[in-house]
């Protein structure tokens, strides 16, 4: 176990990492890759992992997000020791279950004269953000409250609706250390009295954020760069409060290809989205950790189990990083071929699951998974995501097929002669139903006798088997093919097509 050195002293304890997300429906790609590197620099320090449910907004709570969030991080192989289905040491992980440690966090600041409750109208606030946009001056809370004698505010807040402001210094300095940017200093005169505790007697994340990450022994606060410019606040809080200081990591955002922020209209998708497009979550782990971090200057394909040795986080990016979905599909298909990174036994369950959800009711359940193994090595090179795998194969499954169109059987080479598609059909049935073996160079020779004795090209009575057979013109390799579906099934798919051609 490493101890966790922070800019303010040592914490006696292990890296302990968290992922804070608000529950505003399905996580976006940028929210997770922070979680993936949280995780990763967990376990790789051997510290905890965290989820905690950031809650306190609840006009912008979505119902079932935490679902969505849990399943997210579940599918890309993450798990936490601590959470909301878990629980834990500091339970509970939802801070809208937290609010007495907020509310005493909140009266502690007050009594010391570091917050104060302010009675401000909404009217006042607005009037004052005009006139200062008026004056060209920068907007903030001009501090009236703070001039209330507490005697008179803690009186006046027993029965007036009121929100508690935290007192910012008017003068000096607030200094920060960001593990990837260094040392930041920003003058206090241009951070205003902030919102500590809503009028609804929620926290904002301002305040939360200092409670929970103490209170969780949290060591390395691994969050979104919009975040940056409230450190310093935040910093404050836990200074006042007399907290060990987390170390900050702020993350760069993620641009779309146009420089725009990353959106749905970039193709970005959730992650969930991407388990239902076909992706692999070794492979989209694999992307969204190296988007913004790198090994080394060229290596891009590494495995999730291979990043937990490798991870460093100070080889975080500070400059933002750009979404690619043509490498993401590109580093699918990488996955997808390769066996050191998707192990045989891995794809056979992969596809089979697959299998399992989109083929047709009336394909024998469950999957057959030694069919998918011989089928493996016949589609791997031929897929892209997982998506194109049923209708790719479903031929093999299912006893009948939809019978090809009379055109598609025909295709190019017989479309004016029916006639001699008819003798190449009859005379490939021959040759199969008398060859001795049923394996693929045996199926290529019975063809390609067929062909030879009826004076047709060898490729042109393929592809009339294929269309019989599969009901496609492409599909994986036929002879392989063939030989996996059957000669009974073969045969009796070929008698369809000729009674087809005949009619
Ligand atoms: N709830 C905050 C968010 O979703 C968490 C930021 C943090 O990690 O502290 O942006």
């Amino acid at each position: 176990m490493t101890s966790a050195p922070t800019p303010h002293g040592t914490r006696a304890t292990a890296v302990r990492t968290r992922f804070a997300p608000s529950p505003t429906g399905d996580p976006h790609v940028g929210n997770i890759r922070t979680a993936l590197w949280a995780w990763l620099f967990a376990r790789r320090s051997g510290g905890q992992f965290l989820l905690r449910l950031e809650d306190t907004d609840q006009s912008r709570a979505v119902p079932g997000s935490l679902a969505r969030i849990e399943a997210s991080l579940r599918w890309l192989g993450v798990d936490w020791d601590e959470g909301p289905d878990v629980g834990g040491p500091y339970a509970p992980y939802v801070q809208s279950e937290r609010l007495e440690g907020y509310r005493a966090a909140t009266d502690r600041l007050v009594a010391q004269g570091d917050a104060y409750p302010c009675f401000c109208t909404s009217e006042r606030l607005d009037q004052l953000r005009k006139a200062q946009q008026a004056a060209k001056q920068p907007p903030g809370y001009d501090g009236l409250c703070a001039s209330i004698p507490p005697a008179e505010a803690a009186q006046r807040a027993a029965s007036e609706p009121h929100v508690v402001r935290f007192h910012m210094p008017d003068e000096g300095t607030t200094t920060f250390e960001d593990l990837l940017r260094g040392s930041i200093t920003v003058e206090n005169r241009l951070l205003d009295d902030f919102v500590i505790l809503k009028s609804d007697g929620y926290p904002t994340y301002h305040l939360a954020h200092p409670v929970d990450d103490e209170a969780m022994q949290i060591t390395h606060v691994i969050r979104g760069e919009e975040w940056l410019p409230s450190a310093p606040r935040h910093v404050r809080i836990f200074d006042a409060l007399g907290y060990t200081r987390p170390v900050y990591v702020h993350n760069s955002v993620i641009l779309g290809p146009d420089g725009g922020k990353l959106s749905k209209r970039h193709g970005a998708r959730f992650v969930l989205e991407y388990a239902e497009d076909g992706y692999v979550p070794e492979a989209l782990f694999n992307y969204l950790v190296g988007l913004g971090w790198s090994l080394d200057d060229h290596t891009e394909v590494i495995h999730p189990a291979r990043m937990l040795e490798v991870f460093d986080i100070t080889r975080l990016s500070v400059t933002p990083a750009v979404f690619d979905t043509q490498k993401l599909e590109w580093m699918n298909g990488v996955y997808l071929r390769d066996d050191a990174l998707i192990s045989p036994d891995r794809l056979v369950e992969l596809f089979a699951d697959r299998l399992d959800r989109d083929l047709p009711p009336e394909a024998p359940r469950p999957i057959d998974r030694e069919l998918v193994r011989a089928l493996v090595p016949l589609v791997r090179e031929r897929i892209k995501t997982l998506a194109e795998l049923p209708s790719m194969v479903d031929f093999f499954f299912t006893g009948a097929i939809t019978p090809p169109a009379r055109e598609t059987l025909l295709g190019k080479p017989f479309r004016n002669d029916p006639e001699a598609a008819r003798r190449g059909i009859e005379g490939a049935r021959r040759f199969l139903a008398a060859t001795s073996e049923w394996t693929p160079p045996a199926i290529e020779g019975a063809l390609r006798a067929a062909a030879e004795e009826l004076g047709q090209k060898p490729g042109d009575v393929f592809m009339l088997c294929r269309v019989g057979i599969t009901g496609r013109a492409v599909t994986p390799p036929l002879f392989e093919s063939m030989a996996l579906i059957g000669r009974e099934t073969c045969l009796a798919r070929i008698d369809a097509a000729r009674a087809l051609l005949e009619g």
